[in-house]
Formats: structure tokens, C-alpha cells, sequence
């Protein structure tokens, strides 16, 4: 699934296709939602939100579309004369002076006005958004050290959208790699320091991920990879999707195991349990 950072370039490409037009038609495929269609033509696009893993389409006339993508959905732009052939099902067209949007396959879509925004049950329950570049570590390290997450492994808050939103499983064993922790430490047993190096990852990585297009790895390294010949999925990450491989620290080979339903990546050697 992907992840905030997935999410929040998608919303800058939407973004710019749409935001600043006027919806000269919009249709949707789910027939709970085509009773909206008569109130959103005519309306302006203000602009696209991220909130973890959910999209927000503002609009000029006070209402909003709510999307989440899931596991499927996919955002395809086009000029409005040149949509593409597709199997899949169209769930939003929006059209807008030429310029289209068109989600696909995502089921996960409402339109709300802005006072129901703020009570959506989804959006309601998320922490701090590790895109949001108002949130420092401190609001990390707080939350961290919260009685409600202090005695949780980390490899189960990480996921947890009401921890901080928008971390995903590739960025959660990043995230544990990076700070040199195994996913079953509790943040109650870590120093200040360890505390510090785990927040500045929790909001360092997600927002790397988001300006390269996907690179957790150091930067200079992946690079360097690239140049020798490295494919980009075979760069980026530290450890995600690398069981057994060696660690690009220490040499020891990369394990995989399963941590709160997903497969979790880690390093035996760097990763300690405590
Ligand atoms: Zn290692």
C-alpha cells in the first residue's frame, strides 16, 4: 500500500492538474455519491490535503472529496478530450477546462462539508501527520513517551495512523533501522538520546522519501549504488525487502520476520533489543 509520502506526491500531481480550475463536470461511479454531482459542478478546486493516507479535494463552495486509495486506487490525468482506455472502474471524473482527473478502482470516497470533515471517523483518529513540517521531534519524542504508546513496541505504534499518520510498513522498518532499534523495544526503555535519534527518523525518513520519490537509504550511497549499475528498488531502502543481504552497516544478513500482521525487515547486529 502506498505510503504518506506515495500519497502526498500524487496530491502535488492532482494538484497541478486541477487546483485553481472550475469543475466543468464531475461524475461518480458509486451511485451513493452521483446525487453530489449537481452541487460540485460549477465549484472551483482551492486545493489538494494529505491526512496519512487520505486525500482531501477542497473546493471554493464549502464542500470537500474524501479519498482513500487503499491497496488499489489510482489517480490517472488527461487532457479532458483524451481519457485512456482502462478495465478498471472509474469511481471520479472530474473535468476541468480541459484539464481531467480520474480516480480509479478506490471505494473509500465521500463528499462532506467542511464541518463533517473535521468529525470524519477516519481523519478524526490520526496523530500528527510526519509530512505536516509544523510537527518537530519534540511533538515526536512527547507522544513517544506518552503513558498510551510508552509501553507498545515500536514495530506496532509505527503503523498505529493514531501514533503519527502516514508511516506505512517500508517506512516502519526504515524508521527502526535508521534509529538502531529492534521492533520489539518499548520506547519507556530508551535514553534521551535514543529517543531523539527514533523522532528525527520518524519524521527525517517519511520526508526524504517524499522529496526523492521513494529513497529511505542515504542519499550519497543510493546514489553511488545507481551509478554502478543498481536498479532504484535495489537502492533505496536499508533494509526493506532485503532478507538475505547484507547489512550495508555492519555485514550481517538481513532477517525477515512478521510484526503486527506485516513482514518486518531488520539487522540482527544493529538493531538491538534495548
Ligand atoms: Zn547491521
Amino acid at each position: 500500500m502506498p505510503e504518506g509520502p506515495e500519497i502526498r506526491r500524487v496530491a502535488d500531481a492532482l494538484q497541478q492538474q486541477i487546483a485553481g480550475r472550475k469543475i466543468d463536470a464531475i461524475r461518480f461511479g458509486l451511485q451513493s455519491l452521483k446525487r453530489w454531482q449537481h452541487r460540485l459542478t460549477g465549484a472551483s478546486i482551492k486545493k489538494i490535503e494529505t491526512y496519512g493516507k487520505a486525500m482531501v479535494t477542497r473546493l471554493d463552495n464549502g464542500l470537500n472529496i474524501y479519498s482513500h486509495n487503499q491497496l488499489y486506487g489510482r489517480w490517472v490525468f488527461c487532457d479532458t478530450d483524451d481519457y485512456p482506455e482502462s478495465k478498471r472502474q472509474l469511481r471520479i471524473a472530474i473535468d476541468c477546462q480541459g484539464k481531467s482527473a480520474l480516480l480509479y478502482s478506490a471505494s473509500d470516497i465521500s463528499v462532506v462539508d467542511d464541518p463533517a470533515l473535521l468529525r470524519h471517523p477516519f481523519l478524526r483518529k490520526l496523530g500528527p501527520d510526519v509530512l505536516n513540517f509544523s510537527i518537530t521531534a519534540e511533538h515526536i519524542v512527547e507522544r513517544l513517551v506518552s503513558v498510551k504508546y510508552k509501553k507498545r513496541q515500536l514495530g506496532g505504534i509505527l503503523t498505529d495512523q493514531s501514533f503519527v499518520a502516514g508511516l506505512g510498513n517500508y517506512l516502519r522498518c526504515e524508521i527502526l533501522f535508521y534509529s538502531g532499534l529492534h521492533p520489539e523495544v518499548r520506547s519507556k526503555d530508551l535514553d534521551d538520546k535514543k529517543l531523539q535519534l527514533l523522532a528525527r527518523a520518524i519524521l527525517d525518513l517519511p520526508r526524504q522519501s517524499y522529496q526523492t520519490a521513494g529513497i529511505t537509504n542515504q542519499l550519497a550511497d543510493a546514489k553511488k549504488m545507481m551509478e554502478q549499475g543498481a536498479s532504484f528498488e535495489d537502492a533505496r531502502f536499508y533494509v526493506f525487502r532485503r532478507q538475505g543481504l547484507e547489512c550495508y552497516r555492519c555485514g550481517a544478513i538481513i532477517e525477515k520476520d512478521s510484526r503486527a500482521g506485516q513482514p518486518c525487515f531488520y539487522c540482527p547486529v544493529c538493531q538491538s533489543p534495548a
